[in-house]
């Protein structure tokens, strides 16, 4: 089977299917009409699935196997951003101050063409294929949930893929793959700081404790902590965001908060920092006579891709496309995505097709308002993702 001319065969519609869910973008959990939408293509096409894991989560499953066949799933995100689009295209967003300004709209438009493809073919299926619509990847995590309410389940699945689409990585160019092996992208982390000292006169500042210059030492300690007790070729980054305190210039506050990201490529240097964090702040604090709250929320774990498997998918990629158009990635990036949940339980790679698009003469970042992606490679990711099902459910039968 050809699959790179099966998937230009329905390339208008993978297009099509884009620029209709490019029009009604929604975000995080609630995806009522996105949801409707892939249930409408779905029933047209046949295929059986299961609505409303993560609320607006859908599992499609193409029966094709026996018994006891393997399942091979493809898994696409749903959400949309809290954007006002600019782009000016005719099918821009409906929807005011929401807007498909990370590409999510085409992996939904890709991973239907893979239904449809595998749906079309299933005499030639050696198992079946499930396709995993999953919500809230922007926050606040539809993967998670997901799988706690049994999308990896009934089939269970043993491998799986998915894509991101657009500039994640510069050095992957329009109608090229990057892949990549092990530490992919980073944990999602964030801590709150609440430093409570005693507020009182700005010029007598040994009547009170002040949380300002508590604060401001324990940001300075972090930093030594990425500077001095991390592996240092092994990348973390703390970053406190927001610093809140203080209502005049002559009054010492009674408290300050902070709030930051955290992020790690690596399990150990996230579980040894997030540690030493809660240690040296408390530490701090206490040295200085403050009282001090630290919670740190443990965000998406860190995109690992296993080389067994991301290698046999480059392997299948070389079938489908040139050489050259394979690019090995060798560094991550410290964004985060929630598919590492799903790599967490079963072997499989996240990929990353390059496809971002000018819009007046520039190329815009993801979560930009005038961020736009390539159709004309749209096929690519399709015919990927159903050949490495195809191959991989032949192999493993
Ligand atoms: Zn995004
Ligand atoms: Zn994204």
């Amino acid at each position: 089977m050809n699959f790179k001319k099966m998937a230009l065969d329905i390339e208008d519609q993978i297009i099509k299917w884009r620029r209709d869910l490019h029009q009604i973008p929604e975000t995080q959990l609630d995806l009522p009409k996105t949801n409707e939408y892939i249930r409408n293509e779905l029933d047209k096409m046949g295929i059986e699935y299961k609505s409303g894991l993560a609320k607006s989560g859908i599992v499609a499953t193409i029966w094709a196997g026996e018994g006891d066949s393997k399942t091979f799933a493809v898994r696409t995100d749903m959400d949309a951003l809290d954007i006002n689009e600019e782009t000016g295209l005719d099918f821009a967003s409906t929807h005011e101050g929401k807007m498909h300004a990370c590409g999510h709209d085409s992996h939904m438009a890709m991973a239907l063409g893979v239904a449809k493809l595998a749906s079309e073919n299933k005499d030639k299926l050696a198992g079946n294929v499930k396709i995993i619509f999953q919500p809230a990847e922007e926050g606040p995590g539809g993967a998670k949930p997901m799988i706690e309410e049994g999308a990896l389940e009934d089939p269970a699945v043993d491998a799986i893929v998915g894509l991101h689409i657009g500039t994640i990585f510069k050095e992957v160019k329009p109608g090229q793959i990057g892949v990549s092996k092990g530490a992919t992208m980073a944990c999602l982390d964030s801590f709150q700081i609440e430093v409570e000292g005693k507020g009182g006169h700005g010029a007598m500042p040994n009547t009170t404790v002040d949380p300002v210059a508590v604060s401001s030492s324990i940001v300075q300690e972090l930093q030594t902590l990425i500077s001095r007790e991390i592996n240092p070729v092994r990348p973390g980054v703390i970053s406190v965001c927001k610093i809140h305190g203080g209502s005049a210039y002559n009054v010492i506050p009674g408290k300050v908060n902070m709030e930051g990201t955290a992020r790690f490529i690596h399990e150990e240097q996230r579980q040894q920092i997030s540690k030493r964090m809660e240690e040296v702040v408390k530490k701090v604090a206490d040295a200085r006579r403050a009282k001090v709250k630290f919670d740190y929320h443990y965000g998406y774990p860190p995109v690992f891709n296993p080389e067994e498997f991301t290698d046999y998918f480059k392997g299948v990629a070389e079938t489908v496309m040139d050489d050259e158009n394979i690019i090995e990635i060798k560094e991550p990036v410290m964004g985060g995505e929630d598919m590492a949940y799903f790599l967490k339980e079963v072997p499989g790679t996240f990929f990353f097709l390059g496809g971002g698009k000018e819009i007046e003469g520039e190329v815009h970042s993801h979560h930009n308002s005038k961020f736009d992606v390539e159709e004309s490679v749209f096929h690519l990711g399709t015919a990927l993702m159903a050949k490495t099902a195809f191959d991989w459910l032949e192999k493993n039968k």
